[in-house]
């Protein structure tokens, strides 16, 4: 019966069902839904001339962070990886700059120089990202490049990036002009071999011809609320000339790569000279734009991506220092957690080693660390609120009883 009625209650102005629509406001006489409202609404703001005037970002040369002062920042939150962060501060500086640049008489133009970054998952390329962001002045927004698809195709369209722009800059077109995006598994839509496909690679190779667009520097037209394009919906024409992407991705297998390359370039004089200098265990720092080539992104994304850099597997040293040393460490994070509870927590410094050891034992990496102290807090975190203790000491023999408990090679997965 309510079933019945409220199929009946549609917006006056698009005539859409209230199952249609976010939510229908009741007036007198009608109706009117949600996205009615908001052309509404940016109607109003036209005629009345109170539309924003889209000027984009304020910018003053004298106010920017200069690069070692970028790179102090991302110090405080990010251990070790010096030389992806020497190029990140670089390159944000440089797209300040850009933004500043005034029409001069001299026709040098600077252009911008997108930048990828490869290293292993669980290393520090979405947190290098992330902490970047939150000392811009510009919009930023990280997005997943696995969710993309070819337009047609189940997934999202290309231009969906744009939408999550022009959404953290509250649609003010000017403003996502400037902005930075991080595009996140950027290795994820390689083509799935060095030669171009015979058969459709809706993932792969169709997706980075639509990136390429976006990369040059083009006008691009972008659903307002993201998803797929629809006839009736109005798109925000966004110029992506002054938008620096930065493009993230773990590449696996790409050390295989560069080795072969290593090793054919070695042939001949100076040969054994230079294979001694080749650190096995970190093929990563000789990454070269024709290893990505060989991984199979295309000539053209390559070109677009001037600036390749690359993160070093974490050893345990790093290990050791992610645990304690970041301003918002895993362990000063457990710290306020019974800080809240009036409880003074304390970590004897063998447990840290411990946590390491096992991190290291299952391969857990960086993302590992957080589970494995979890599991060793769980119990006490569960018990002591409701204990009058006003500390707690982690002890090895603590650590070691609630790790065995728990088998560790599940956590492998995590
Ligand atoms: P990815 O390289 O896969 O993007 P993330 O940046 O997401 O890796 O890292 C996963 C987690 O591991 C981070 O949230 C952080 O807690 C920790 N981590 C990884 N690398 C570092 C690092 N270099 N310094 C500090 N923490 C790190």
């Amino acid at each position: 019966m309510a079933d019945s009625k409220s199929n009946k209650r549609r917006c006056s102005f698009c005539g859409r069902s209230e199952n249609e629509v976010g939510f229908l406001i009741t007036g007198m006489n009608g109706y009117i839904c949600d996205s009615c409202t908001a052309q509404a609404y940016e109607i109003t703001q036209e005629a009345m001339g109170t539309k924003p005037t889209g000027k984009g970002v304020k910018l003053n040369m004298a106010e920017l962070p200069k690069p070692l002062e970028i790179k102090t920042f991302l110090d405080q939150y990010v251990i070790g990886q010096d030389d992806a962060k020497r190029f990140l501060s670089v390159s944000v500086y440089n797209h300040y700059k850009r933004l500043l640049q005034k029409e001069s008489a001299d026709d040098v133009e600077i252009e911008k120089s997108n930048i990828i970054m490869v290293g292993s998952t669980g290393t520090g390329k979405t947190l290098l990202a992330r902490t970047i962001a939150k000392l811009l002045h510009v919009p930023f927004t990280i997005v997943d490049a696995t969710v993309l698809t070819e337009a047609g195709y189940v997934g999202e369209d290309i231009e969906s990036i744009l939408t999550r722009l022009l959404q953290v800059a509250d649609y003010n077109v000017a403003e996502a002009e400037q902005g930075i995006v991080f595009i996140d598994e950027i290795d994820k839509i390689a083509r799935k071999g060095d030669n171009p496909s015979i058969t459709r690679d809706v993932s792969g190779e169709g997706v980075q011809q639509g990136l390429l667009k976006l990369l040059e520097g083009s006008v691009v037209n972008v659903p307002p609320q993201g998803g797929r394009k629809h006839p009736d919906q109005k798109m925000i024409p966004v110029n992506t000339k002054n938008i620096l992407f930065i493009c993230g991705g773990a590449f696996d297998g790409i050390e295989k790569k560069i080795a072969q390359r290593l090793n054919t370039h070695v042939v001949g004089y100076g040969a054994s000279q230079k294979t001694a200098q080749v650190d096995k265990n970190n093929m990563m720092q000789y990454i070269a734009p024709q290893d990505l080539k060989s991984f199979g992104l295309i000539p053209e994304i390559i070109g677009r991506l001037p600036v390749l850099t690359y993160l070093n597997p974490l050893d345990r040293e790093a290990l050791r220092a992610i645990l304690t040393e970041p301003k918002n460490s895993i362990i000063k994070q457990y710290i306020k957690l019974f800080e809240m509870d009036g409880i003074k927590l304390e970590f004897d410094s063998d447990v840290f080693e411990y946590i390491v050891d096992k991190a290291v034992e299952y391969k857990l990496g960086a993302r590992g660390l957080r589970s494995i102290v979890e599991t060793i807090m769980m119990d006490v975190m569960f018990e002591i609120p409701s204990e009058k203790k006003e500390y707690f000491v982690v002890t090895l023999d603590y650590a070691r009883k609630q790790l065995e408990k728990t088998n560790l090679a599940r956590l492998q997965t995590a």
